[in-house]
């Protein structure tokens, strides 16, 4: 088929994520994926800046994904976890459970359902039905999952009628990662730590939950906050016997310059959604881990999805963390992170940008109006660059694969968009 035809097709019958179908916004023909770089329908190689949405650490294509994928479909591509096992599935459990220090994992098929599960098991857990949570966050497009996302993102609010009721505690304020000088770290916002204790003691007795995004708050804002505020939260979880939920979905496996965002904050949560770079980018796979006190009290947990553990997804996973323990990513991670604070250093004085931050392989420029979409799209596209900007952010998380050349051309291209404000 040529690319005129997918594109023909894609436009008749085809939804993409938050569109109409036809989309309305441009699409682009993807026809392969090696490295860090992805070839467009015709012939343009762009960086992907976006590394599949977080989860493509270590680039495409890659010989050792699919090498596990080939040597797994051999065996079975799948079987029924219901009262069967397999050795790709309890192998990468685990894994998880020594890389986490929790014990019990549950393998779910996205990201958002593992938030479900989450939530289910500390409503099973506690008997409770009312989660904390605080504004700003995301964790998904799943009923459950929406109702603990910040209600003015602007994302679920068609669906408000249908969504239980949670405490909403204040965004954290954005305070960490860093800044082009002269601004750099601050520490924490004594006034904030005040109201998210008090938000948490007004409701202590009815919360099954805290759920939070640790660290980085992603789509609900690219917002890094102060890793005492996570403390904070596990001290007063802690005080009251209220489960700690930390979404790692996004930030799990090195993205933060820690292997999880909780690392940042030397805690360890009860209940940890993994999910996007768990399997490289590869294929659909997420998990919800607890530790055995959580587990053993709520026994049955109710939630059993078709291709749960599947065997492929769980091989390929097993070896991106292989390859993740034998690559230097602490090192990597460290390297870009420089890369992106040096490169995007230009961008904070450009008109229209309100703030530009770095933490780990994470670069945000926000700006004072909602961006338009397509024209940054051009201008990154014409520096060979691919990036999905939304509301007042551009940004990049880049696969770990990226060389600082790579890096490099994804700040300059991003800073030659702040010209389009
Ligand atoms: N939680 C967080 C923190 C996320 O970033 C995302 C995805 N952007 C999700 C949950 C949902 O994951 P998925 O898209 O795989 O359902």
């Amino acid at each position: 088929m040529d690319a005129g035809e997918v594109l023909r097709l894609d436009r008749e019958h085809v939804w993409h994520p938050y569109t109409a179908v036809p989309s309305g916004v441009p699409v682009h023909v993807v026809r392969r994926a090696g490295g860090v770089r992805i070839t467009l329908g015709d012939g343009r190689e762009l960086i992907d800046g976006m590394a599949s949405w977080w989860a493509a650490i270590h680039g495409y294509n890659h010989p050792r994904l699919n090498r596990a994928a080939r040597d797994q479909i051999d065996d079975m591509a799948h079987v029924m976890f219901g009262g069967l096992t397999h050795e790709p599935a309890v192998r990468l459990a685990h894994r998880l459970t020594g890389m986490t220090g929790l014990d019990r994992v549950f393998l779910a098929d996205s990201g958002s359902v593992a938030v479900e599960v989450a939530i289910k098991m500390a409503v099973q857990y506690s008997g409770r039905s009312t989660l904390l949570t605080v504004r700003g966050g995301y964790h998904g497009d799943t009923f459950a999952a929406m109702s603990v996302c910040d209600p003015v993102n602007g994302m679920h609010h068609l669906f408000t009628g249908m969504l239980p009721r949670h405490v909403f505690a204040p965004a954290p304020p954005h305070d960490y990662g860093r800044r082009p000088a002269p601004a750099s770290e601050s520490g924490p916002d004594e006034a904030y730590l005040a109201e998210l204790t008090a938000a948490v003691e007004a409701h202590a007795d009815r919360l099954a939950a805290i759920i939070v995004e640790p660290v980085v708050q992603g789509a609900g804002g690219m917002r890094f906050y102060h890793p005492a505020y996570l403390r904070r939260l596990r001290d007063l979880a802690d005080e009251h016997g209220i489960l700690l939920i930390a979404d790692e979905i996004a930030t799990g496996f090195g993205r933060t310059g820690e292997m999880f965002g909780c690392d940042h904050a030397g805690i360890r949560p009860d209940i940890m959604c993994v999910g996007k770079a768990l399997t490289g980018g590869y294929m659909t796979l997420a998990a919800t881990l607890c530790t055995a006190r959580v587990a053993d009290r709520i026994g049955v947990l109710m939630h059993g999805p078709t291709y749960m553990g599947n065997p492929l997804a769980c091989a390929v996973a097993g070896a991106s963390l292989d390859l993740l323990a034998e690559r230097p990513w602490r090192e990597e991670v460290a390297r870009i992170e420089a890369a992106l604070l040096d490169g995007l250093a230009p961008a904070a004085d450009a008109p229209g940008v309100r703030d530009v931050r770095v933490l780990g392989a994470i670069g945000v420029i926000e700006t004072d109006q909602p961006v338009d979409v397509a024209k940054i799209q051009d201008i990154v596209m014409e520096h060979g660059v691919w990036l999905r900007p939304f509301g007042r952010l551009i940004y990049t998380m880049p696969p770990y694969a990226c060389t600082q050349e790579d890096v490099a051309r994804i700040a300059g291209a991003m800073v030659a968009a702040t010209a389009a404000l």
